[in-house]
This record gives C-alpha cells, sequence and structure tokens, in this order.
C-alpha cells in the first residue's frame, strides 16, 4: 500500500539504518522499512496529535512496536541524540517548511545523518539549506503520481560546502542533466502559472513592470531550460 513516491524514498535508506521519519502521519515508510528488515531502528516523528495517533496505530496493527518508536513532537525534537539516528526522511511537505524543520532542528544533526527529503513544492528552498549547511546532494529523483509531481533530493554532510549554480538550485543538478517527462512537465506547468500572474499584473491598475520584468525574466530561463 506504499506510494511509489515512498516507495522510491525508501530506496535510498541504506541497510540496517536507524531512521527518523518526520512528518510521518500513518508511520507507512518506517513499517514498511521495518518490515523489509531494511532498518534496525526507527522513529516516527509527527507534530500533530491525530496523524501521531495514525502512526501508534499502524506500528501496533503491523506488530513493529519493537523496531518503531511514534513520538509527538516539533520536528527534529522528536530526535534524542543517543538515538544514534544516522538517516532522517522528512517528506510530503513544501520545500520551505522542510528547510525550516532542519534549520530549527540543527542541534540534532551533529552527527550528520543522511538526509532524504521529499519536497512537494520549493525544492530549491530545500537545495539552499542544504549548501549552506554543508550538505552535498548525492542524488535527486523526480516523479509524477496521481497527477502530482515530486522531488526527492539525498544528501549528505561533507568536509567543505559545495557551491550550486543559480540554475543548479532552481532546478537540481542532477535534474538538470537528465530531464525527464516529469521535470519536463513541471516546469511546463510553472512556465504557465508565471504566465497567469503575468498576465494579471498587466491587468492590474499600479504598475508591476518591474515585477513583471522579473517573472519574464524566470519564463526565459524556463524555455532555455526544457525549450
Ligand atoms: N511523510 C508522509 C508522507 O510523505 O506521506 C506524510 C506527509 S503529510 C502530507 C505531512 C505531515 O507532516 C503531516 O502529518 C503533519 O502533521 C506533519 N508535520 C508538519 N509539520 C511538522 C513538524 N514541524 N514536525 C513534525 N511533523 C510535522
Amino acid at each position: 500500500k506504499l506510494s511509489q513516491r515512498l516507495i522510491r524514498v525508501a530506496n535510498y535508506v541504506p541497510q540496517g539504518a536507524r531512521l527518523a521519519d518526520i512528518g510521518s502521519d500513518h508511520a507507512y515508510l518506517p513499517a514498511y522499512l521495518a518490515l523489509q528488515k531494511q532498518i534496525s531502528f526507527a522513529i516516527a516523528g509527527e507534530v500533530v496529535k491525530g496523524p501521531y495517533e495514525n502512526a501508534r496505530h499502524e506500528i501496533l496493527q503491523e506488530g513493529l512496536q519493537d523496531l518503531v518508536e511514534a513520538r509527538l513532537a516539533d520536528g527534529l525534537a522528536a530526535i534524542n541524540l543517543d538515538d544514534e539516528i544516522d538517516t532522517i526522511t522528512i517528506c510530503g511537505m513544501g520545500g520551505p517548511l522542510i528547510a525550516n524543520i532542519l534549520e530549527k532542528g540543527k542541534d540534532k544533526l551533529v552527527n550528520h545523518p543522511l538526509l532524504i527529503l521529499q519536497p512537494n513544492v520549493g525544492s530549491k528552498d530545500v537545495r539552499l539549506w542544504l549548501q549552506t549547511n554543508q550538505y552535498e546532494l548525492i542524488s535527486e529523483e523526480i516523479l509524477a503520481e496521481d497527477g502530482h509531481i515530486y522531488e526527492i533530493l539525498v544528501a549528505r554532510f561533507v568536509p567543505q560546502r559545495q557551491e550550486l549554480s543559480a540554475d543548479e538550485l532552481t532546478f537540481g543538478p542532477y535534474l538538470l542533466k537528465d530531464k525527464n517527462d516529469a521535470f519536463i512537465t513541471k516546469w511546463q506547468k510553472e512556465r504557465e502559472k508565471l504566465q497567469k500572474i503575468i498576465a494579471q499584473l498587466q491587468a492590474a491598475p499600479k504598475d508591476y513592470s518591474v515585477r513583471i520584468q522579473e517573472l519574464e525574466q524566470e519564463m526565459t530561463k524556463i524555455t532555455e531550460v526544457i525549450g
């Protein structure tokens, strides 16, 4: 019952990992990984009571209470350093929220866990956070499922900050090299959105010419990339 999106995320979790899945909702991802015997321990973190109860329910139903622990906490506060977490997944949220959770939880990243992040939108914010915090992208994926497009970013801590170009930050260094159908569709949709905003601004009584010019530049950039 795991979505293709989360199966792809699961593929990046190293064998035997000690995982924290933040914003776990039903804990489907850690439960799946535990049933596959791919992880040795997992925390399913949730900040909202309902999803936290969903996670507890799923863990009990699958008989995984020795392997997966649901915790009610905000972001990385679900992690204690003595849990020795080596892999963190944060999936199904906007990029700015994912970046914010990482930023607020920096004290829980001192052991430099592998980060597997799945932003629904705003992946640029995630790439910026990673770059600023000495995390290097080692893999990226983009996929379409049920009419939505998802990105998966995998990053590891490195001794030196890795600088991405402006295009790489926006489009993704690996995704830019591949440009699969999901990538093209995503950026066609983005371009259409920009076009609509420009039309609205042009129709507005106020003078938005500066903003319109910026948006037109963004559209040109997208066209440069996807044709
Ligand atoms: N990770 C699952 C997935 O990808 O299918 C669930 C995604 S669901 C759309 C997002 C979940 O993140 C919600 O259950 C929400 O309560 C939780 N969430 C949002 N902000 C959070 C935070 N700061 N800390 C922990 N969980 C959070």
